[in-house]
This record gives C-alpha cells, structure tokens and sequence, in this order.
C-alpha cells in the first residue's frame, strides 16, 4: 500500500487530502493507497473570517467546523502533534510515541504570528489574526470613543492585504459610528508606500489621501513602549496611540526548525513550480509553509493543491507528475465595509487592482460562504 502523508489539517492540508481523496476513490476503495491527516486541532478555522470580528461582522460559530466535517471520509485523521521528520527512515512522529511512515510525505504547517518579537506588544497592542486576538480587539473597538489608531505591519505576514483591508473598514466604521472627526489614524508600513507591489500601494495611496489615512513608510517595529503607550520604530520613530492594532512578523511551525530543512524562520525552501522540498523527491510543501515569493494565502493554497493532487496521483499510477504550479493567486480585497477590489496574479504577472465596488464586496461575501465548498475540492 503506498502511504501518502499530510502534515497540518488547516487550509492547505484539506483542500489537498480532499482533492487527492477524490481523484484516488478506486485506488482508496481497493486499500492500495491510504490517505493521512495529522491535525494538531480538532476543527478547521476559516482564518479570513477573523478580519469581520472586531467590526461584529461574523461570529466565532460562522467561521469554525469540526474536521471531520471538512474532510473526505475516506481521509485518515489522526489528532496529533508531528514532532520529528525522519527522513532516513521516512516516517514522521508524533507527540502521543506515535511513528507514521509515508511514501510521499506533505508538509502543510502554515504560518505563525510572533507577537513575542515586538516586546510590549502583547501588553499593550492588539491584532486579529487568531481567533482570541480578533475577539478580544472587538471588546476593545465595543469601547472605542475616538483618539489615534495606529495600524502598523511586520513582515513576512500571513494574507498581506489584510491589515490594508483592516485599516480601511475601520476607517469606514468610524466614520458609520460618527466619530471620524475625533480618530486620527495611521498606517506603519515597512516599505516605502503601504503595499509591497506598485499597483496595490498606488490604489491603497490614493485612498489613505482621499481618506486622510496618515502613512509612516520605513517603519520597522522595535517595541511597545507600554508606559507612554507608544509604537517605536527600530530608527527611534515614535508613534502615540489609543488604540494600537499591530500584526507581528511570522514564522514557519516548530516542527521545521526540528527538522532541519527550514531556513533561520522554518520556511521550506521549495521548488516553485513543483512544489517539492527542494533537493527531495518525495517530500512536497504546500501553502504558507513554502520559501515561495508569493502571498501566503488560501488562495494560493487552493491553486497549488490543484497541481500537487494532480502530480501526485500521476506518480501514484506511474507516470512523471509533472504539472506546473504558475503562482497563481487571487485575492479580494475589501476597501471599506460595503465596497471591496480584486487583484489576481502569478510569479509572472503582477497584480492590477479594479476600481472598488459594492459589486466586488458582494464577490467576497459570496468567496467567504463558498469556502467550505471550495474546502472539500468541489471547486
Ligand atoms: C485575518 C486573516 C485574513 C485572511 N484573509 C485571506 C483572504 O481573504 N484570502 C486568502 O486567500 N487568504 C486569507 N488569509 C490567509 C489564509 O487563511 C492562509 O493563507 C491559509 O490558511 C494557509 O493555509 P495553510 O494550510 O498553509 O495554513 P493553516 O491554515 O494555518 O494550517 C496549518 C495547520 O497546520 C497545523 N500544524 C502546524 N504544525 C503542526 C504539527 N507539527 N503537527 C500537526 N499539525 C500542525 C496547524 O495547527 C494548522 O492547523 C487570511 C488570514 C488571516 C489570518
């Protein structure tokens, strides 16, 4: 029996296991070829949901199912932690003693934030890329009178547009709860416009100005001066605030620094278009644990599973697996509470944001409820 092997039930690891789950049914119902999922947590959490709950868009019970709900019953799910990558052995194991081995072994252990990079921050800061942070930055917006916002970014992160998609729906919501004229918003940004590609920070520009949306460029988070409640830049900027909403640089899980395969942040170095740990021929990488120069998105996660599925049942029945992975990406991004641009993009063709619509809004809350369609490998 050949033993495929995924690492991480989130976004990546699912919509995989399903997709492979589907195209293998013969093979999976003659019991040659078996499909695992080790998942550290019991469900699955839609992660783009966490940017509706401060604003009280979306309640925790909308964005989370039990795994099994998600995945294909013909999928193995274990409920574990994998601790140790033995390669000479292929096998991996697990927090419980537990040894799996595997033919083809699939990392998908997402990407983490490290709120304990920026001292003071967990103290004094908030931000909403989990599900406590999300929750506890809405009490704090419940309170919210008015006064400096400061919405600053380290990178790499998770869903990059996202805290550009944050700051422009509060901008949006203070406005709707009429206390604009009391809130003075700024956006830190480590680069020198509010975006990493050229077409996305002209369009976010242009609406910081019409907006008056301050922009502090060049600014590299040091610390939380918890005392002065103030932001301070590794220059010696210093940014006041009442309200401080901060998304912390990330790291690649644990189990890569273990594991020795990872670079100094447990990145996997990758191949781009074939999508295996470089250097390895039967260990692949998918989602945000890759080294790729990409969004580190769901999205992304849906199009590469697309090409990892179907590269890997090739090479299952014998044959080369040799479809390519362009870097295809398409992201919504909402620019206000009702009004919402696109951009879509591979390795060799750069984003172009359309004009923000409610149209396109309309397009993200469908994107939002068709996930767990999109989960199961339907789509
Ligand atoms: C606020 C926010 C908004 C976002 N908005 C969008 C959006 O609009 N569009 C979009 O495309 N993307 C968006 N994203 C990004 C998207 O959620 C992620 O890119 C996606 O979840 C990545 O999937 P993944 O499987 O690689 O990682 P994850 O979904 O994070 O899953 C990784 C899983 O691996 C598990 N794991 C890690 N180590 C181990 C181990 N040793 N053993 C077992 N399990 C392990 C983790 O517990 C986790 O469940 C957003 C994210 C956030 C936080």
């Amino acid at each position: 029996m050949k033993k495929l092997l995924i690492i991480g039930g989130g976004t990546a690891g699912t919509m995989l296991a399903n997709k492979l789950a589907k195209g293998l049914t013969k093979e999976l119902d003659e019991r040659s070829v078996e499909i695992t999922v080790v998942s550290e947590k019991d469900y699955h959490v839609y992660q783009p949901g966490f940017l509706y709950i401060p604003f009280q868009l979306k309640r925790p019970e909308e964005i989370v199912r039990p795994i099994q709900d998600v995945m294909d019953p013909k999928i193995k799910i274990i409920l574990d932690t994998a601790t140790e990558i033995k390669e000479q052995q292929k096998a991996v194991t697990l927090k419980s003693g537990k040894t799996l081995s595997y033919d083809y072994l699939i990392l998908a252990t997402g990407s983490h934030p490290q709120p304990v990079q920026i001292p003071g921050l967990e103290e004094a800061g908030h931000m909403f890329f989990t599900m406590d942070s999300a929750l506890k930055l809405q009490e704090e917006m419940k309170k919210f009178k008015g006064g400096r916002v400061v919405v600053a970014v380290g990178l790499p992160h998770k869903c990059p547009v996202a805290p550009l998609e944050f700051v422009m729906m509060f901008e949006d919501w203070v406005r709707k709860q009429g206390i604009r004229k009391e809130t003075e918003i700024t956006y830190a940004y480590p680069l020198a416009g509010p975006y990493g590609t050229a077409s996305v920070a002209e369009l976010a520009t242009r609406e910081f100005e019409e907006r008056n949306i301050n922009i502090e460029t060049f600014f590299f988070m040091d610390s939380v001066d918890t005392k002065t409640k103030e932001l301070l830049s590794m220059d010696g900027r210093r940014l006041p605030f009442d309200l401080l909403v901060a998304i912390p640089p990330h790291k690649g899980a644990q189990i890569i620094e273990k594991s020795g395969f990872g670079d100094g942040d447990n990145w996997l170095p990758t191949d781009r278009h074939q999508l295996n740990l470089e250097n390895h021929e039967s260990i692949f990488v998918i989602g945000d644990a890759t080294n790729l120069p990409i969004s580190k998105a769901g999205s992304t996660a849906h199009f590469e599973s697309e090409i990892l599925a179907e590269n890997l049942i090739d090479k299952l029945r014998g044959g080369e697996g040799n479809k390519k992975y362009s870097g295809k990406v398409f992201c919504f991004i909402e620019t206000g509470l009702d009004k919402a641009t696109y951009i879509s993009f591979a390795y060799e063709n750069p984003p172009k944001p359309v004009t923000p619509s409610k149209m396109v809004h309309y397009g993200k809350v469908g994107y939002n409820n068709m996930h767990w369609v999109n989960l199961k490998g339907i789509m």
